[in-house]
């Protein structure tokens, strides 16, 4: 068994093709929850969906979030309604007594549905009804999932990090705000103070979680701040990576980010944003895999290759670079 860490982006994108190399039922993919919003009521789950629509072969892979060929209709009606009744778009965080009370999962999370400010497609949204209403019966987010994976016929293992609330605060200039309201709405573009995953210190990895930590683990390309970040806050995450071989792909062919956030994130935290910054805020990674382009010296084993993914061939390749650089980490895999 080896287990991945996703975020919403990278690992998708490495799993995608990777069959092959890793069998899909031995290979569990723990997803990161910061991300995580409720939105009119619906709990959404960006990087546990991105996750089930791959391997459920429905993501829309333009965009890599969303299902392929979705309609909007409901989201288009939500903002015609507000147009028409003076209503203020953009993200409407609900009152701070809202904020902890109702749901527990979706603590300091919890946005209005008026005028969606983020856009969720028709077939989207039930999913989300559907997970909302099971978790509303009782079910853990854990158990949510997997009956989402038996409906979506996924056969890897697609694991929540935790069924406790853990929300990424991003604190700017314009004051703190969701990692989706500083993502979504407002392009990244505020300046960064700090990053705070509020209720890490009470959450806990699920015992799903820390049994596929007794494996070895791979992080795939992932932004190191806001999709690792919510994990590593909890102490038995960390203590589980500091005890099994861990092998972690750059996000970054060195100080070049593939896409998104990760740099401006990692710098506001006090991070180089490179593949050495990378290196640094996972002291636990025994062994990485760069980009050829990449000539960082890590003082750690490095598998090279081209990291650029896309495709199911690029997937294949970077995990085969995964799979010796697993075996430099000490892993033994079988
Ligand atoms: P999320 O979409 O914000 O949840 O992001 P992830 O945590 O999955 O991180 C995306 C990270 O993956 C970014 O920092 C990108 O630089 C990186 N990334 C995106 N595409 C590629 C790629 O093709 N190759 C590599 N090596 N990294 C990539």
């Amino acid at each position: 068994m080896v287990t991945f860490l996703a975020g919403g982006t990278g690992t998708p994108k490495l799993l995608d093709g990777a069959d092959d190399v890793f069998a899909p039922a031995e290979t569990p993919v723990v997803c990161n929850t910061g991300d995580d919003v409720e939105l009119g009521g619906l709990l959404v789950c960006p990087d546990v969906d991105t996750t089930l629509f791959s391997e459920g072969d429905l993501l829309d892979r333009e965009t890599w979030w969303g299902i392929a060929d979705d309609t909007t209709e409901t989201h288009e009606e939500l903002h015609a309604l507000a147009e028409a009744a003076g209503l203020e778009t953009g993200p409407r965080y609900l009152p701070d007594e809202a904020q902890t009370s109702g749901r527990y999962i979706a603590r300091w999370r919890r946005f209005s549905g008026v005028a969606e400010f983020m856009e969720l497609g028709d077939r989207d949204r039930a999913v989300h009804i559907t997970r909302t209403g099971l978790l509303d019966e009782g079910k853990t987010l854990t158990e949510v999932t997997e009956i989402l994976c038996d409906a979506l016929s996924v056969d890897r293992p697609v694991l929540p990090m935790s069924d406790d609330p853990v929300a990424s605060i991003v604190h700017t200039e314009e004051g703190p705000m969701h990692f989706q309201e500083f993502w979504v709405h407002h392009r990244a573009a505020p300046e960064v103070e700090s990053v705070e995953f509020r209720g890490a210190d009470d959450a806990g990895p699920t015992d799903a979680v820390l049994d596929a930590l007794d494996a070895p683990v791979v992080i795939g390309p992932s932004n190191p701040i806001t999709s690792l970040g919510p994990m590593l806050a909890m102490d038995a995450f960390r203590e589980a990576l500091e005890s099994t071989p861990v092998v972690a792909v750059s996000p970054f062919v060195e100080d070049r980010v593939f896409s998104g956030p990760a740099g401006k994130l990692m710098e506001a935290t006090g991070y180089e944003a490179s593949t050495a910054g990378v290196a640094e805020a996972y002291p636990f990674a025994d062994a990485f895999v760069l980009d050829s382009a990449d000539g960082t010296d890590l003082h750690r084993p490095v598998v090279r290759t081209d990291t650029e993914l896309g495709t199911p061939e690029d997937g294949q390749r970077v995990c085969r670079a995964v799979e010796e650089a697993l075996a430099l980490a000490g892993a033994e895999v079988s």
